[in-house]
């Protein structure tokens, strides 16, 4: 069986990724990488969701968790009562607030990233070059300027079908719930990429977003039951990994709820109970 991920050299990398400069000592060489539009992936769940029975209501803030004493039974939302056996709160980097609301306690710690777009071009990029920057920040914070250190600076690029080039790598810690464009972030992103792939200085960006993904204080998502609050699930706080994440987190809360245990992955670790124990 073909190695899930090998440690190459100079040379080598070098063979596979001509457009990064000599700075580029060796890399950890991925074979099978797989990627997907979000924005595509999401739609085929929801299409998929719809198939199965499921009602979307666009635009319905929940704005209050119902409950008959202390078991949650439903959500209210644009005025209107939704009932249900158990309540899932999956709101993302907003959830603590919707935990909240339901008596459930869920930090969320906000970690910002930003992306930049550039014109299409010929391609020039084999695969996705990722630094290893962002594990070198936290491990030796010492050898970095401090704005490296408050945005964890490292750069990914990847060049898609259309010849377009995403560059991004930031992740601000605590940054808020605000998910506007930090110029000076853009910036720093975009020199540090350029250092290593001189070919993207040349490039024009079109255009620039940002996001925040939803951070939890040990790093592992809420998946589960809350024992305190009978009828009240948490399913949030998966970080930067939620999208990928999705299938199992899915299928782990759909037996969970169904049969009253998961039959694929035990999730006890990532339990919401955990909350001030730790
Ligand atoms: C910069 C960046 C890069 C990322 N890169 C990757 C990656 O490479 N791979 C990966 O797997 N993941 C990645 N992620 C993480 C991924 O996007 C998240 O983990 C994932 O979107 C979380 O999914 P979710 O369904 O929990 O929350 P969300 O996708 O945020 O969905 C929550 C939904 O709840 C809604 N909502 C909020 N409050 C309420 C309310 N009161 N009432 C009703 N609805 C409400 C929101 O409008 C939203 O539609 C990245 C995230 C960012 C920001």
């Amino acid at each position: 069986m073909n190695p899930l991920c090998t440690q190459i050299d100079s040379y080598e990398s070098h063979l596979l990724e001509p457009c990064v400069t000599e700075d580029m000592l060796g890399s950890i060489y991925v074979p099978r990488v797989h990627y997907l539009n979000p924005i595509k992936f999401a739609l085929a769940y929801r299409n998929a969701a719809v198939k199965h029975g499921a009602k979307f209501v666009n635009g319905a803030e929940v704005t209050e968790i119902l409950h008959e004493g202390a078991r949650v039974i439903g959500a209210k939302a644009k005025g209107e009562c939704w009932y249900a056996g158990t309540t899932i709160n999956c709101t993302g980097v907003w959830s603590e607030k919707v935990s909240a609301m339901a008596g459930s306690t869920a930090p969320i710690h906000p970690i910002r990233g930003e992306f930049a777009i550039t014109e299409p071009v010929k391609h020039f990029c084999n695969t996705t070059i990722s630094s290893a920057q962002y594990q070198t920040i936290v491990q030796h914070p010492e050898l970095f300027p401090a704005a490296a250190i408050k945005y964890n600076l490292g750069f990914s690029v990847e060049q898609t079908s259309t010849g377009a080039c995403i560059i991004h790598g930031t992740r601000e810690m605590n940054s808020g719930l605000d998910n506007g464009v930090i110029p000076e972030v853009i910036e720093l992103l975009i020199q540090t990429a350029c250092k290593f792939i001189p070919k993207l200085g040349t490039l024009r960006i079109m255009r620039t977003y940002a996001g925040v993904r939803p951070g939890t204080p040990d790093g592992d998502p809420y998946i589960g039951l809350v024992s305190s609050v009978p009828g009240f699930c948490e399913c949030c706080g998966h970080g930067g990994e939620g999208i990928a994440l999705s299938p199992a987190t899915g299928e782990a809360i759909a037996e969970l709820l169904n049969d009253g245990h998961t039959k694929h992955c035990d999730i006890s670790r990532f339990s919401p109970d955990r909350v001030g124990k730790v």
